[in-house]
């Protein structure tokens, strides 16, 4: 394992890629949206940092020192993440993990290192760091990753390296899928295309029960649709609804995703570049079936649009879900 087994980045890599043989800095902030991989590649960077003998690459894998990270033993590493079940990381903890911590010298590299999800930081926690950050020991490096920068005290900030990580494209999310999981190509192309160059997003559905069960459920209702009547709309149509409540959102997205793919499918059949490709003969004989333009299906995904954006600003569920839910079926009729 080096900086190459990381799939994409290739600007973080770049960036990062002069720390292990050079003199590295004291702080590096790697930012990026939750999933995108941060905790990975940070751990790459760590690793990189305490091998005995690393390459531009990062860290050789095979020294004592990197077996010792591999087992979790490195006595020169110290990870400070959040607790299970806890919102932010104990101030006690910066102080006694960090604080007091950074003065001993390292054991076996040439320096100490330190990762720290400052996701989990508030303001009282950040302080503390800061009063390390503000006069370091010569041999210490700090590794935080943060979603957003925003969210910490321009004084962390100024005194660190920043590397922006960015989405992944769908050819390196189905190489991440095809690393990490045993899906069908068909499968994997849909979680890649829907995780949107979030590959933790994609590796969390793929490897999720649940996530496939609600697409499936929710396509199969999407496609009923509209051989009901009203009453079964509103009977039938709803209780499905309101019995998934927890995971509305992800319904509302996996419908604008089938919208999604019969437009495409209207305006160019043959080459279209489907998220649900598994459901290509379906939407297909919707369209043919039931005559449908662009312009229904605008109407329908504007209603379902319509509808995420009620629910958020507390509309009431059972009207916003209702009027929905006929609005699609009316589109989706055979006119
Ligand atoms: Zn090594």
């Amino acid at each position: 394992m080096a900086l190459s087994s990381v799939i994409g980045q290739i600007y973080a890599r770049k960036r990062l890629g002069t720390l292990f043989t050079g003199g590295p800095g004291h702080a590096y902030v790697l930012t990026g949206p939750s999933g995108i991989g941060k905790t990975m590649l940070a751990k790459e960077v760590c690793k990189g940092l305490l091998c005995s003998q690393p390459t531009e690459d990062g860290a050789c894998g095979h020294c004592s020192f990197c077996l010792y990270f591999d087992e979790g033993c490195h006595p020169d590493f110290r990870e400070l993440a959040l607790a299970s079940g806890e919102k932010t990381i104990r101030v006690a903890d910066v102080r006694s993990r960090i604080g007091a911590d950074v003065n001993i010298l390292p054991q076996l590299a040439r320096r100490k290192v330190y990762l720290i999800d400052a996701d989990g930081l508030n303001e009282e926690g950040q302080n503390a760091l800061l009063k390390t950050l503000e006069e370091p020991p010569p041999s210490v490096v700090f590794v935080l990753t943060v979603a957003d920068t925003g969210k910490l005290l321009k004084t962390i900030v100024s005194r660190a390296v920043v590397i922006h990580m960015s989405p992944n494209s769908e050819h390196e999310i189905l190489s991440i899928l095809q690393k990490n999981t045993h899906l069908e190509e068909e499968d994997a192309l849909f979680f890649a295309r829907y995780a949107n160059g979030i590959p933790g997003l994609a590796l969390e559905l793929a490897q999720s029960q649940w996530f496939s069960g609600l697409r499936e459920e929710t396509s199969d209702l999407f496609f009923l649709l509209p051989t009901y009547g009203k009453a079964e709309v509103l009977t039938t149509g709803y209780s499905y609804f309101d019995a998934n409540k927890d995971h509305i959102q992800q319904i509302l997205v996996i419908m604008q995703l089938i919208l999604r793919d019969m437009m495409l499918l209207i305006r160019s059949q043959e080459n279209a570049s489907l998220l649900n490709e598994d459901k290509r003969d379906k939407m297909v004989n919707i369209i043919l079936k039931n005559t449908l333009t662009s312009e229904r299906i605008e109407r329908a995904s504007k209603a379902a649009t319509h509808a995420a954006q009620a629910l958020s600003s507390n509309c009431s569920f059972e009207s916003t879900i209702c009027q929905m839910l006929l609005t699609i079926q009316k589109e989706l009729k055979d006119a």
